[in-house]
């Protein structure tokens, strides 16, 4: 297979994006640029004073904070924060933290079409994308909807700073993900793959340095800088096998979003390159290594990644119904899915050994 393509379409959301440290602070005149006069301020409970400093930061332009959002977008956390956006007539949504609290911004807006304010504090990529996950009685459903797509992006490195160290790890590797899975996506174009090997690389150069140093400014950015190339991936291009497996283990086993990605991958990449080896070359050329599971899951430990299912809460029964409900509603992938194959890809990750 060439990795050329001589045909693709691709789309580009309208969007601005704003890098640099200390970029929070000009939320003010973006929200005024929306011609918002009553934004409200979403994060989850965790990250509340963040999100009361935002609507200090915006004074008679904020409607109020909202600290509710959860993991997985449920939809009756949705509901109710829906009751409370109308109650405070807002007519923006600033939405401050990880994908939790980018999610609840996302499902809002849909609800809504009320124009949304991003600012990262993982590199989960989220804000990147028109796309919502959302959960019902445990069953998570994909949405892809420009009314979902934040319409500013505020990139600032202070606010991934305090980012612990094990969030900062899974998180980055939840964002490789998107790039990895990118490489061979069946609707995937030339600048996609560009953007994909570069957010790996801005991962690779900056996050050793972060694990050295969290509050160094210069590596912190270059994460983001991934994070965002990273993120555009997702939003270009559809995904397979290995954001299937994590949807299903955070969704119907609860298991945790970042946490699961950083586990899995190495595992779903070494799968699928047995299919698609000069689509995957560029993960192996990047983390320097001889193949792309390898080269991944070299990487995963040097930076302390978690690196086994069993420890992030998945019971070893649990191995063979997640297969099961996995090839219940595939995804498009690379290679084919066979329950063997992925129960013992499973059962790998579960025990955290090296990639089959
Ligand atoms: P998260 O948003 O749930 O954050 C994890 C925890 O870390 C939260 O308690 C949060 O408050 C805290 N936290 C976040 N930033 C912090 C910081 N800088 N300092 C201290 N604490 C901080 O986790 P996530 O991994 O960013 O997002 C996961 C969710 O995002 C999942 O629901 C996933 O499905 C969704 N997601 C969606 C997309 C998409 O395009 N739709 C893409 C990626 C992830």
């Amino acid at each position: 297979m060439d990795i050329f393509q001589q045909e693709f379409a691709l789309s580009q959301p309208a969007l601005r994006v704003s890098f640099g440290p200390g970029r929070r602070r000009t939320l003010p005149e973006e929200a005024e640029r929306l011609g918002a006069r009553r934004a409200a301020v979403l994060s989850t409970p965790r990250q509340e004073g963040l999100a009361q400093e935002l609507a200090d930061a915006l004074g008679p332009l904020a409607a109020g904070v909202l600290p509710r959002a959860q993991m997985h977008t449920p939809v009756e956390v949705t509901a109710a924060a829906l009751n409370d956006i109308l109650a405070m007539r807002a007519d923006c949504l600033v939405a401050v933290g990880g994908g939790s609290a980018i999610g609840l911004s996302k499902a809002l807006a849909l609800r809504t079409g009320l124009p949304q304010i991003a600012l990262p504090t993982t590199y989960a990529g989220s804000e990147a994308t028109p796309v919502l996950g959302q959960t019902k009685a445990g069953q998570k459903t994909t949405t892809t909807d420009a009314r979902v797509q934040p319409a500013v992006i505020l990139y600032d490195a202070e606010l991934v700073r305090a980012l612990p160290l094990p969030i900062t790890v899974a998180s980055a590797m939840n964002a490789i993900a998107h790039a990895a899975e990118g490489l061979y996506a069946r609707d995937r174009n030339p600048i996609a793959t560009l953007l994909a090997i570069e957010g790996m690389k801005a991962f690779r150069t900056a996050l050793p340095k972060v694990c050295d140093n969290p509050q160094d400014l210069d590596a912190r950015g270059e994460t983001l800088y991934g994070a965002w190339l990273c993120g555009t991936v997702l939003a270009q291009v559809g995904m397979a096998l290995h954001h299937k497996l994590s949807h299903v283990l955070g969704g119907s086993f609860g298991l945790p979003h970042a946490e699961t990605h950083a586990i899995l991958l190495p595992h779903t990449i070494a799968y699928n390159a047995a299919a698609v080896p000069e689509l995957l070359q560029p993960v192996a050329e990047v983390f320097d290594g001889d193949s792309p599971g390898k080269a991944l899951h070299d990487f995963a430990r040097r930076i302390n990644a978690p690196n086994a299912l069993r420890d992030i809460g998945m019971k070893e029964n649990d191995i063979t119904t997640a297969a099961e409900v996995a090839l219940r509603s595939p995804y498009w992938n690379p290679r084919e899915l066979d329950l063997p194959g992925i129960t013992a890809l499973l059962r790998t990750a579960w025990a955290g050994d090296a990639p089959l």
